[in-house]
């Protein structure tokens, strides 16, 4: 077992001496994946220190060096797929498959970005006043905060300093507690390919600390945000306290809907994948499925059906299909809504039980619950569990107003063969991204990412759309 510190000014520090946190496995809780340094406010100093020092020389470099070394970053992370996927699924508990996924898919980013980087295009106009040119060019924010969840720990940040980097910026990075071994292993890639120093800075800790120092700093410009609700509201107050840009992606409830003219197979493999891969540990899970009643029993009976066949396990093992519970925390967590629902009257839960395994790890059966009407608090906070309930509505037009009606509006999916109702779906649904015969979770790299109401705040991420986060635009207006 290994001890780390931290990545400042493109050198590692020493652990020793520090307070250290270990990383065990969700699979496997007497499988300690490393020991991580917690770091402090001290630390959040000298790191954006560095990045402040070496943030405008790193816009002066030209942006093919920019892309050179992105693309070396995504060339590295895809022919690494197999050890990154194995360290990801053994630390966070996704499977092997989904890990794999996760790390290509981290790859693909750094590699549209490395593309960005050469695309960080301006305007020149005429102005209404005659012989005056004017033009519009983009320029980096300065120092980038970069703050994630646990649930993608390379994707996320991947989404975040990739852009950040291409456009000139420098970044400060906390990933979440729980899984600062793949975090070390993406911040060793971007040492080895050769960025500056300063350029970009990794410290590990807990929120309350490294994160909040980081958010509270007056010398970053920019905080990007991924996590819960709850942090997400705090970050924005301190954050705009001092007028620092700030972005936040934040959680979802996200509604599936499942009209009675739906293929019932597409209906229940939709729902099942939506609802319970990554061990529903996905902000844009399939959480509440709005029902239509003349479909509702074959439908729940076909989704029960699936989700017996899945194989809950150990996130190594090639035939798990659903992996570990993050944390006890958050098995605590899920069995508490689960409880809760299982007291209601008129309500059952399939499934959602503890499955005992070889080793000792958080492992939960998925679970469906049925009955609960879209108030009960289970059907409104967001879980983040393999857990997701059935609501039963009796026509499409109270399935549209059960669906906007949440505090979330990340993702939300409709299953139809009526293209009526597809299309007005996309239309009326209060959701930030909209899938037709579609997992609600499930997305691609090179286009918009966001929700709207308390999953999202400020401008989208990926795609070209997220320059407008990571630049600022200046206007100059020139008499020749
Ligand atoms: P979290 O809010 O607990 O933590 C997220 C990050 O914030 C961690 O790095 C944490 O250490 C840090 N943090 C905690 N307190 C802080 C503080 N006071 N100041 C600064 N930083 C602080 O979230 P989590 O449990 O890691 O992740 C799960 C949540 O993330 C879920 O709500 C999920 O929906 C959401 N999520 C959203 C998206 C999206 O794109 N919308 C994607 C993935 C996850």
């Amino acid at each position: 077992m290994e001890d780390h510190g931290w990545y400042i000014n493109g050198e590692w520090t020493s652990p020793r001496g520090m307070e250290l946190a270990e990383d065990r496995s969700p699979s496997d809780v007497s499988d300690v994946v490393g020991r991580y340094a917690n770091g402090d406010a001290s630390h959040v100093d000298e790191a954006v220190a560095a990045a402040r020092e070496a943030q405008p020389g790193w816009f002066r470099t030209s942006p093919q060096t920019r892309a050179n070394l992105l693309e070396a970053v995504a060339a590295r992370i895809l022919a690494s797929v197999d050890g990154l996927g194995e360290l990801l699924a053994r630390e966070e508990g996704k499977t092997l498959a989904e890990a794999k996924g996760e790390v290509t898919r981290a790859g693909q980013l750094f590699r549209f970005f490395s593309g960005e980087a050469l695309r960080m295009t301006g305007e020149i106009q005429q102005s209404t006043r005659e012989g005056i040119e004017v033009a519009i060019r983009r320029e980096p924010i300065g120092v980038v905060g970069i703050v994630t969840p646990w649930n993608f720990p390379i994707a996320i940040p991947a989404w975040k300093a990739a852009p950040a980097l291409a456009f000139g910026n420098t970044v400060v990075w906390k990933p979440a507690a729980l899984v600062p071994a793949t975090a070390h292993a993406l911040t060793r890639i971007i040492h080895e390919v050769g960025f500056p120093p300063g350029v970009f800075n990794l410290v590990t800790g807990p929120g309350a600390d490294v994160g909040n120092a980081i958010v509270e700093h007056p010398d970053v410009d920019a905080i990007t945000f991924t996590g819960s609700e709850r942090t997400g509201r705090a970050i924005a107050v301190a954050a705009t306290a001092r007028l620092a840009r700030v972005q936040l992606e934040l959680g979802g409830k996200n509604p599936l809907v499942v009209l009675a003219d739906a293929d019932l197979d597409t209906a229940a493999r939709v729902a099942v994948d939506g609802a319970y891969f990554q061990t529903g540990q996905r902000c844009t899970a399939s959480s509440r499925l709005i029902v239509e009643s003349a479909i509702h029993d074959r439908f729940v009976a076909a989704v029960t059906a699936r989700m017996r066949e899945l194989r809950v396990g150990h996130a190594l093992d090639p035939h798990t299909q659903l992996g570990p519970v993050v944390d006890a925390n958050q098995l605590a967590a899920d069995e508490h809504y689960l409880e809760l629902a299982r007291s209601t009257p008129g309500v059952t839960v399939h499934g959602g039980e503890r499955v005992a395994r070889d080793t000792d790890g958080h492992f939960l059966s998925p679970a469906l619950i049925v009955g609960g009407d879209n108030d009960a608090v289970f059907n409104r906070e967001e879980i983040f569990g393999p857990v997701a309930g059935v609501i039963e509505v009796a026509d499409y037009d109270e399935a549209l107003q059960v669906a906007n009606d949440t505090p979330f509006g990340l993702a939300s999916g409709i299953v139809t063969t009526s293209l009526k109702h597809a299309t007005d779906f996309q239309q009326r649904s209060s959701a930030g991204m909209v899938m037709v015969n579609l997992p609600t979770a499930g997305v691609d790299p090179h286009v918009p990412f966001g929700g709207r109401k308390g999953s999202s705040y400020g401008p989208r991420e990926q795609g070209a759309y997220a320059r407008q986060f990571f630049t600022h635009t200046k206007t100059s207006y020139v008499q020749p």
